[in-house]
């Protein structure tokens, strides 16, 4: 075979696509390679035009190669989409080369690069979505948020959710049950907004919502109430009927914002409503950035506390009333803030809850107690720790105050827990057996602050409970005449029958003793008889307190089990 002759049998049966174009971009000739690749009878692509073969968009790319190849550029390669016959696009890598001599002549080879392309388009979209639901992630969400908030005068709301109890169904009823319900959530706010509205998945149960042309609150709130509605319908998930429900910040954009710190302020907003209960909107205001920046320091500086033993625990005395003898103390725990003095639990105690230190908090008042009990041989009593709703079932209590005890060497029957009425109310199974393993082991627990919560007495008698702190409203109300002496002599005569401790708080008044022990109460606690102080102020044998009052009777002092 001569040279051109080869030339052209290689170019023919060439898989790569070529075409030999005109000066007028038109075909002059093609190998079957590109009539495969665009669906054409052989022959057929001859005398077409380069532009009806390009898609419309990239056409306009295309008069501007031709005219490089023009002004003498002798190679180029570009990558553009083709149209098939059918209609479909394909994603080509053209090279086009200018032949040398007689009029001008361009070849071009045509590379299929469509597969490439896609398995492009698919790690993009995969970078930018979620793939549980296919909505757009974080990155997304604040990319298209900054280009909204490039506006001058930028018109936007941002609505934050949260999923209620979300960790309630995906522990329970397991991960493929929640994973369910998140695709379901995702379903129904996107078919709640806008088509110009983008929904978001952050991560977890945290979805956002970018809504631009919304001014105004009212209108943002009325999205926040519509998607609420939308979540509220019942859904069945493994084989349970759950009422999915939110709750949603809602904040506007502003001039000079970003849509990281849109996000914050929804955000924000949001961690407001859940304060509220479920299912409940909140908007985002200035105070409300005020509060979150110093809870975040607060909370920082907690964490630094408990690692650099900065709490402290102080003891108050619980006494006879008749005779002032302490026959224990409840401990306390303060924080000796380096900055701003001594801190009363009202100042971090909440903080500690949301920042979920609870239980090293309790650890270290445990172990301060017992050490305390400890370095007083000759008192006899008991002492009193608080331990918080969130301690009880599930995050090792029982293991702490074994430890507690065992570490400073001290008899279970030494201590007792106080526990509010919501951490009794709380009736999961876990939280039942942790309770009555530790009345087991000797440790009495009392009902503290009652008569604030809304604990059925059925529930109290329930309960492994073995005494009652009645609370300082009550306090209060002595001597009215009326309720609150009702109130005070009623639960007196009720522990009495029961068998259970009972004590009176918040005493402060010589008066107020009387009565209590005209009430029928025994022992209470407040400062009439002491405030609580450090362990170092309080010496061994325990101070008989110069109140001068009749005995009681004998055998009601043998009733009381806090000896
Ligand atoms: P609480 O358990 O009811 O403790 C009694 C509170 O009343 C103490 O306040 C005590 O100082 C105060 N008090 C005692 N007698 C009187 C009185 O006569 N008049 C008045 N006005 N107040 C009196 P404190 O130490 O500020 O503690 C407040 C609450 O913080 C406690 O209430 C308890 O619920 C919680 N708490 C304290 N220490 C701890 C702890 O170590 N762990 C947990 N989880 N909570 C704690
Ligand atoms: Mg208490
Ligand atoms: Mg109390």
């Amino acid at each position: 075979m001569a040279g051109d002759e080869l030339f052209r049998a290689a170019y023919a049966s060439a898989a790569i696509g070529m075409a030999v174009l005109d000066a007028d971009a038109r075909i002059h000739e093609s190998n079957s390679a590109l009539e495969a690749l665009l669906g054409y009878d052989s022959g057929a692509l001859e005398k077409v035009a380069l532009a009806s073969i390009t898609h419309p968009d990239d056409a306009t790319r295309d008069g501007r190669v031709w005219e490089r190849l023009q002004r003498g550029v002798s190679h180029l390669q570009a990558q553009r989409r083709l149209v098939h016959v059918s209609g479909d696009v394909v994603w080509a890598r053209v090279t086009f080369s200018r032949v040398d001599g007689g009029p001008m002549r361009v070849l071009a080879q045509v590379e299929d690069v469509t597969e490439t392309r896609r398995a492009q388009a698919l790690l993009e979209h995969r970078a930018l979505h979620d793939t549980l639901t296919g909505l757009p992630n974080r990155a997304l969400v604040v990319d298209r948020l900054d280009v909204v908030l490039e506006a001058p005068e930028p018109q936007v709301a941002c609505l934050f959710l949260d999923l209620d109890d979300f960790t309630v169904v995906n522990d329970s009823l397991g991960h493929e049950a929640g994973d369910r319900l998140l695709t379901e959530a995702a379903r129904r706010l996107r078919a709640t907004v806008r088509s110009q509205d983008t929904v978001a998945r952050l991560g977890g149960d945290e979805f956002v919502i970018v809504a631009p042309g919304l001014t105004s609150l009212a209108e943002a709130e009325g999205l926040a109430d519509d998607v609420r509605a939308a979540l509220r319908v019942p859904f069945s998930v493994g084989g349970h009927e759950v009422e999915p429900t939110a709750c949603v910040g809602v904040a506007l954009g502003g001039p000079d914002m970003s849509a990281q710190a849109l996000i914050r302020d929804a955000d924000v907003a949001m961690s407001h409503a859940k304060r509220a209960g479920r299912d409940h909107a909140q908007s985002f205001s200035e105070g409300m950035r005020h509060h979150a920046q110093m809870r975040l320091s607060v909370e920082s500086e907690l964490r630094a506390a408990l690692r650099e033993g900065q709490l402290e625990v102080h003891f108050q005395p619980i006494v006879e009333l008749a005779t002032g003898e302490v026959r224990a103390y409840e401990a306390l725990v303060r924080w000796r803030h380096p900055h701003r003095g001594l801190l009363l639990p009202h100042e971090f105690l909440d903080i500690c809850e949301e920042a979920n230190l609870v239980v090293p908090l309790g650890e270290v008042v445990l172990r301060d107690a017992c050490q305390f009990i400890a370095e007083r041989p000759a008192f006899p009593g008991r002492v009193l720790v608080n331990i918080s709703t969130q301690h009880i079932g599930g995050a090792g209590l029982v293991d702490t105050v074994r430890e507690a005890l065992a570490e400073a060497g001290v008899a279970p029957s030494r201590l007792a827990l106080e526990i509010t009425e919501s951490g009794m109310l709380i009736s999961t199974s876990s939280t039942r057996t942790e309770l009555e393993q530790l009345t087991d082991m000797g440790v009495d627990l009392l009902l503290d602050d009652f008569g604030t919560g809304y604990s059925a007495l059925s529930s109290v008698l329930r309960s492994p409970v073995t005494g009652i702190k009645l609370a300082r409203e009550f306090t209060l109300r002595l001597g009215d005449g009326s309720t609150g002496d009702r109130i005070s002599t009623a639960i007196s005569s009720l522990v009495a029958s029961l068998g259970m401790v009972g004590i009176i708080e918040g005493v402060e008044t010589e008066t107020q003793r009387r009565t209590a022990i005209a009430h029928g109460w025994q022992l209470a606690q407040g400062f009439l008889f002491d405030h609580p102080r450090p362990a170092s102020d309080i010496p061994d044998a325990p101070a008989s307190a110069p109140l001068a009052s009749p005995s009681p009777t004998p055998q009601r002092v043998a009733s009381v089990p806090l000896r």
